[in-house]
């Protein structure tokens, strides 16, 4: 699955998984775990820490954090028709390779720039 920092995604899993109006959850990635397959998604698993003042957090108080999610427990939502999908990754005839929404087949932005060597070449 490839997601990305600023998709939006619906949380399928966990205690976040329904907003104060019943409906699914739906949240900006904030960052990307590289290497984890973990994403931290806006206002999901968030955590509250209680901190003394410091110079660092001259407010002190109650700090609250997002804590990563798996990658697993978020679906991306399609910008293209808005629902929450699987995305797939294809190569584009010039040789780059981009997502796109297995429900619609609408493309959603590049994984990799164009690479000559990929690119079709007549007959083959
Ligand atoms: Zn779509």
């Amino acid at each position: 699955m490839h997601i990305r920092v600023g998709d939006l995604v619906e949380v399928i899993a966990g205690a976040d998984r329904f907003s104060m109006d019943g409906t699914p959850t739906r949240a900006r990635v904030l960052q990307v775990v590289q290497g984890r397959r973990k994403v931290i998604v806006e206002g999901v698993n968030r955590v509250y820490k209680l901190v003394r003042r410091t110079q660092q957090t001259p407010q002190g108080g109650r700090l609250s954090k997002e804590m990563p999610i798996d990658i697993s427990n978020v679906k991306l939502v399609c910008p293209e028709c808005n629902q929450a999908t699987r995305t797939g990754a294809r190569f584009l005839e010039d040789g780059s390779k981009e997502r796109y929404c297995k429900k619609c087949g609408k493309g959603i932005g590049q994984i990799s720039p164009p690479k000559a060597r990929r690119a079709k070449k007549a007959g083959s």
